[in-house]
């Protein structure tokens, strides 16, 4: 091995991403070195990319970005004793603190000291990663590469529509980006009864209904409360999963949820908006917000379900090389694909 590689680095504060040679990090006792194969590209990516005001007050000059990998295991930290050379690998990008209450207690994903690759410490999208052995999540060979560089989104939909039972209820999910797509999957998996997603976008909803079974509605120009009617739901969904992070999409929502109906907020709004929240007082509705996966219940649950039949591969619509990563790029930002996947091999 040289001691250096190929890398994806914020060089300079201003957009774009630029192609580098990068020192190969070493590691610590507890730390694993892996070999990247597949990456995929995330919104978060996108924000780096652009250098919107939340990137620009966040990530630190220069960095490698990248947080959705998988890759094989070349190095072990001296004290790494579960873990095994060669073995195929994907991990927590999340890394957490030790010593808050949350942490102490177990619940490793409500630690508010966590730092995330790609965006506070150095990121995956390079030939190899340094990361903690307790991030890292070993892929079984029913896990391709491919999925095991999406499984960070994977997880958001999974830990977001894990969030209430399912099974049998009529889940509204607004937003059919890669995400809410993908929790369409799971819910039907789950089985819940009637799954219905929305979007403005008519490319996202032609890929939800190849990536699952569901009923797309484009709320630009169908109404929704005719799905509803047309489906045989008296009083609406049950259980709502935000995606969008659109107003607009969670008015919708809370006016299509039955009284006492449950929402799980993933979608992220741009800034402050305004809710109408007698609405929701009067309609009883629970609502939880959700960050990130569960560590590492989430994981568990999401591998279970892929060995189990859950398939999702139709999500990935785009491949490229990470020498033309720029095509990647340019791919995901005209919002036309699914989940875009670049190969370091
Ligand atoms: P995305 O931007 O690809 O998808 C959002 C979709 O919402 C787009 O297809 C867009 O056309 C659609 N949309 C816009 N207006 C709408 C409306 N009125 N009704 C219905 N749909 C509408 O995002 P993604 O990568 O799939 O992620 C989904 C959301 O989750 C984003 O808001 C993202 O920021 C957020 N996110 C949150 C976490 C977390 O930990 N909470 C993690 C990852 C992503
Ligand atoms: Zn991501």
């Amino acid at each position: 091995m040289t001691n250096q590689m190929k890398a994806l680095v914020k060089a300079k504060p201003e957009p774009g991403l630029w192609l580098q040679h990068a020192p190969v990090p070493e590691i610590g006792p507890d730390d694993v070195l892996i070999k990247i194969n597949k990456t995929g590209i995330c919104g978060t990516d996108i924000h780096i990319w652009n250098w919107d005001e939340w990137a620009a007050k966040t990530v630190p000059v220069p960095l490698i970005t990248g947080h959705e990998f998988a890759g094989e295991i070349v190095e072990l930290g001296r004290d790494v004793t579960d873990l095994k050379l060669g073995q195929r690998v994907s991990g927590e990008g999340h890394l957490i603190g030790k010593h808050s209450r949350q942490s102490r207690a177990g619940k490793f994903h409500l630690d508010p000291e966590t730092r995330g690759i790609g965006v506070n410490e150095q990121g995956a999208f390079a030939q190899y990663l340094r990361l903690p052995a307790f991030n890292v999540v070993p892929l079984p060979n029913e896990v391709s590469d491919d999925i095991g560089a999406i499984l960070d989104p994977l997880g958001n939909a999974v830990h977001t529509a894990l969030s209430y039972d399912l099974i049998g209820e009529d889940v509204l999910i607004t937003g059919a980006g890669p995400i809410g797509i993908m929790a369409a999957a799971v819910a039907r998996h789950v089985g819940a009864r009637h799954v219905v997603i929305t979007d403005v976008n008519p490319d996202r909803l032609a890929l939800a209904t190849r990536v699952a079974d569901v009923t797309p509605v484009n709320v630009a120009n169908q109404d929704l409360a005719e799905t509803v009617s047309k489906l045989g739901m008296k009083q609406g969904f049950d259980v709502g999963l935000e995606m969008s992070g659109n107003q607009v999409a969670l008015d919708q929502m809370v006016e299509q949820l039955v009284m006492g109906g449950r929402i799980a907020l993933l979608g992220i709004p741009p800034g402050k908006s305004p809710v109408d929240w007698s609405r929701i007082v009067f309609k009883a509705i629970t609502i939880k917000g959700v960050y990130g996966r569960e560590i590492f219940e989430t994981w568990y649950k999401m591998i279970a379900m892929l060995e189990n039949g859950l398939d999702v591969s139709n999500v990935i619509t785009h491949r490229f090389k990470i020498d033309d990563f720029k095509d990647g790029f340019d791919t995901m930002r005209s919002g036309a694909s699914g989940k875009v996947v670049l190969d370091w091999t």
